[in-house]
């Protein structure tokens, strides 16, 4: 053991991890004073800017265009829809992470982070190993995020993850996604979207399970009308190559033949080669990092935030985590971080966005509800000829009149949700709502002129 005093570390904080949650915690920790440095042995910036969120939401506004051609007829524009070229996409779509990677570098750098290269490895409470060198510090950061696993089937090994999936050297055609969750949404509708043929199965009755079932039941119908082939009760036995193509054989007996099989069945915590067996960390029953309210693990000098800990694997929370993180440690400011009424979105067509309870939880939790509901097509699916509809749904404490969940599936249904979960979080009643003036005419005008409950 090389545990050495106080004054002797090399660091006040080692972040294993340059993802979201640790450059966050990195880089306001040095610039709260404190002597930091950080070990990254992939990409800066973690899986949201190279492998995430930020590539996703790209090739969404890229698929988008697929039906924004064929919207613009109705419209009067008369040219036919171009043609979609892959490599164009995926090339463009690398010089602006590598942009990307240049500004998580400066942020870093410019409040004093060093940046250490290479795999951290946790020898002793207070020591990493980056690749054979080694560093002391007085606290710990481990921040090293998820990683997509696989299932366990004949020939699992054949199909991709969402790591790979931004980078493939070939257009895929014909397409098959494992998954009924946020990734295996989001791409269906990309790759549908950019026109390939899209089979996604889900192994249960009803995919984007932990939503609300309205809206669940509701994308579902949106999905399968923008062509994708949505399959419920239907998962995959086993994947072989034949020459450039997949046969994937399904739990039905039947079989497809497709060009990629893309799987997004969850992720899982980023632990190997850690070196906790080092510590006294120890994990939840699911392998997630246990840690307090404090983020600090059962090892008192090692501190863990962001997906590798239970919870939403969602960047801002791993951000504003970090942020607490650091004005807690470094600061002399006791931070917390509010984990009820986070807000979300699923980038799938049409978007999904969600703040609050769902109406299952919100009548264990609170009892009696007034549910509003609206459906309804977009203004400008009037003339583009479109088959798409939106839905809205407000759930309602009947006796305090609080709105505790509001959902919505439909255009920009992220970014309307992210303005209506502050008033959702301040306490907003039906009768704030009620109160408050549309804006004419839009879709977020909806959630403030539902007057009638209809459950
Ligand atoms: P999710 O947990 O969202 O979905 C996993 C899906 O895979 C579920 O439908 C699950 O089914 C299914 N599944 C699990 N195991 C198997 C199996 N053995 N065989 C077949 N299907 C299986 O995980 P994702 O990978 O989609 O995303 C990981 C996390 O990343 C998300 O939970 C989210 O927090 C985050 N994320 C956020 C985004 C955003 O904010 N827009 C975008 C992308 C990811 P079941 O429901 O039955 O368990």
């Amino acid at each position: 053991m090389t545990t050495a005093a106080k004054n002797d570390f090399d660091y006040d904080l080692f972040v294993i991890g340059a993802g979201s949650g640790g450059v966050r915690a990195a880089r306001m920790s040095a610039s709260l004073g404190a002597r930091v440095a950080v070990a990254e042995d992939l990409y800066l910036g973690g899986t949201c800017v190279n492998v995430g969120c930020v590539p996703k939401k790209l090739y969404v506004y890229a698929s988008e265009f697929g039906k924004g051609f064929k919207d613009a007829r109705g419209f009067g524009w008369q040219s036919e829809r171009p043609a979609f070229d892959w490599p164009t996409l995926r090339d463009n779509k690398v010089t602006e992470i590598s942009r990307l990677n240049a500004i998580y570098d400066n942020l870093l750098t410019s409040p004093g982070v060093k940046i250490v290269r290479g795999r951290g490895t946790v020898i002793d409470p207070h020591t990493v190993d980056v690749d054979g060198k080694r560093f002391t510090a007085e606290k710990i950061l481990l921040a090293t995020g998820t990683w997509p696993y696989k299932p366990e089937f004949p020939g699992a090994d054949l199909s991709i993850t969402s790591n790979e999936v931004f980078d493939l050297e070939q257009f895929p055609e014909r397409m098959l996604i494992i998954g009924g969750g946020y990734i295996a949404t989001e791409f269906a509708g990309i790759f549908n979207g950019l026109g390939a043929e899209v089979i996604q199965l889900y192994r249960s009755a009803l995919f984007m399970r932990g939503f609300d079932d309205d809206v669940r039941e509701f994308t579902a119908s949106e999905v399968r009308k923008t062509g994708v082939d949505l399959r419920f009760n239907t998962n995959v036995t086993a994947i072989e190559k034949t020459g450039d193509k997949y046969t994937v054989t399904l739990t039905d007996g039947s079989s497809e033949v497709v060009d990629t099989v893309l799987c997004a069945v969850g992720r899982r915590p980023n632990i190997d080669g850690l070196g906790l067996e080092n510590t006294a960390v120890t994990l939840k029953d699911n392998g997630f990092i246990k840690v307090d309210g404090d983020f600090q693990t059962d090892e008192p000098s090692i501190y863990a935030l962001g997906d590798i800990t239970d919870g939403p694997q969602l960047t801002p929370l791993a951000l504003a985590e970090g942020m607490a993180f650091s004005y807690n440690q470094f600061g002399g400011e006791a931070r917390s971080v509010g984990y009820e009424y986070i807000p979300t979105a699923v980038f799938c067509q049409p978007n999904i966005g969600t703040v609050g309870y769902t109406e299952t939880e919100a009548r264990d939790k609170f009892g009696e509800l007034d549910i509003y509901k609206s459906e309804f097509k977009p203004m400008k699916h009037t003339l583009s000829g479109r088959d798409e509809r939106s839905m809205m749904k407000l759930i309602v404490e009947k006796a305090s009149d609080r709105v505790v969940g509001l959902h919505m599936v439909g255009p920009d249904a992220g970014e309307i949700v992210q303005g209506m979960a502050i008033a959702i979080k301040m306490g907003a009643t039906k009768a704030d709502f009620d109160s408050t003036i549309g804006i004419h005419p839009t879709a977020a005008e909806e959630f403030v002129t539902m007057r009638t409950p209809v459950g």
